[in-house]
């Protein structure tokens, strides 16, 4: 097992979005591990008429400071528009998410941007369950926010670090936690976790 003293997370802020008449920005997380360099969701990189009324505002694909041929895995917690819509960036390249969302995303109305999904060249790994992608990072099932979403744990030596997508969008929903998913991610015991729609990790309160 490599320590996991070695990994660093980078979160990269690649949309915003208008939610309740405020900007909800839109990250992606870059994991840099000694055996491989993962990406967690892609975010989007495309207006569809399908989610004007959300106003993204994108930054340019050439502005995510993020050097796409360096990425070797690809991971999406779930695949709402907004976590997959930059998958066809990384054709070819095994991205990873669970089977249950792999198949509601292709089957239900209204669920994501169907050609987002499978984009030209997007080549998927189905998961069922748990899987240790490289040695200390575990990719984990956390229903809730989709029946299908996922999160990755980076052991870290200490607590890990998760970063959890929208199994919380704000942080009220993992002080409070209420779904499956959300209480799993707090029984991991976190140092802290990253989402997708806020500027900073949320973290434990102190008490
Ligand atoms: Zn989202």
């Amino acid at each position: 097992m490599t320590s996991g003293g070695a990994v660093t997370i980078t979160p990269v802020h690649v949309a915003d979005l208008l939610a309740d008449g405020s900007l909800m920005p839109v990250y992606v997380h870059v994991v840099d591990h000694p055996d491989g360099r993962l990406l967690v969701d892609t975010g989007l990189t495309e207006l569809h008429p399908a989610v004007a009324d959300l106003d993204p505002r994108l930054r340019p694909v050439a502005e995510w400071d993020l050097d796409l041929a360096s990425i070797d895995l690809v991971v999406n917690t779930h695949l709402h528009f907004d976590h997959c819509g930059g998958n066809h960036l990384f054709a070819g390249r095994p991205t990873y998410v669970q089977r249950r969302e792999l198949d509601d995303a292709r089957t239900q109305e209204d669920y994501t941007i169907p050609a987002w999904v499978d984009a030209t060249g997007v080549r998927y790994v189905p998961v069922d369950g748990e899987l240790e992608l490289l040695p200390g990072i575990r990719l984990v099932p956390a229903p809730g926010h989709t029946a299908g979403s996922q999160v990755v744990v980076v052991e870290t030596g200490g607590r890990p670090v998760v970063i959890a997508g929208d199994t919380a969008v704000w942080f009220g929903e993992l002080d409070d936690p209420r779904t499956e998913g959300q209480r799993l991610v707090r029984a991991l015991d976190p140092e802290l976790v990253w989402l997708s729609h806020t500027h900073e990790p949320w973290r434990p309160s102190a008490v």
